[in-house]
């Protein structure tokens, strides 16, 4: 399993796949333990390095985890064979903003890991599964540091996929529905909690 962990890093770094930083990753498996989550959604599987961290967190967890890109499905399938968590991790090949879940379907845990830009589309679809005070996740919220800093980013798709994440975080402080705190772990984490109801 270590050195699967190993491999996927150098595998990442050799194609440029964005996989989470460490202490991001280490900070999702302690949250994971810590409120006995037992269902997890990851919107954004790349080849399988948070899932399978996800997923060796406890002996209770499961995890279905969305990628739209065909080569990195593959590997992602590849990879939780590797670490023998075929019974752990559903890899589902499909666009995540297209993907009809079954309605009854609940997560305690979503992780939205996925195209920046695309943060509150995925918040609002799914945020509908998850359980009864359940977390959603973000990852990359600071994006590199450039939240807050636009005026210094020249490219325009850059600066419209940041202007994005700004606009998700202001989304997420004025979401009355929930609750969430900022984290400056690696490249920034959000997590959001689903108030009591009332
Ligand atoms: N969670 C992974 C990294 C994911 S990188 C890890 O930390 O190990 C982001 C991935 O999201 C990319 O592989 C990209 O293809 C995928 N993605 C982007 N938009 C998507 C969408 N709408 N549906 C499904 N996958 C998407
Ligand atoms: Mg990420």
């Amino acid at each position: 399993m270590k050195q699967q962990i190993l491999e996927m890093e150098q595998y990442a770094v050799d194609n440029n796949v964005p996989i989470i930083e460490k202490k991001s990753i280490a900070f999702i498996m302690k949250y994971i333990k810590e409120h006995d989550i037992r269902n997890i959604l990851e919107i954004g599987s790349a080849i399988g390095y948070s899932a399978i961290l996800m997923a060796s967190s406890t002996e209770n967890v499961q995890v279905t985890t969305i990628e739209r890109d065909e080569v990195r499905y593959m590997e992602c399938l590849k990879n939780v064979k590797k670490c023998g968590f075929e019974k752990k991790i559903n890899v589902v090949f499909q666009d995540a903003l297209e993907l009809n879940l079954s309605e009854d379907l609940e997560y305690d845990l979503i992780f939205i890991d996925a195209a920046k830009s695309q943060d509150t589309r995925f918040f609002e679809k799914y945020k509908h599964f998850l359980s009864k005070n359940g977390t959603i996740i973000t990852d990359n919220i600071k994006f590199h540091d450039l939240v807050g800093n636009t005026d210094k980013i020249e490219s325009k798709n850059l600066k419209g996929m940041v202007r994005k994440i700004e606009e998700y975080i202001e989304f997420l402080k004025s979401n009355t529905e929930f609750d969430t705190k900022f984290y400056d772990i690696g490249d920034g984490l959000s997590v959001s909690v689903r108030k009591e109801e009332k």
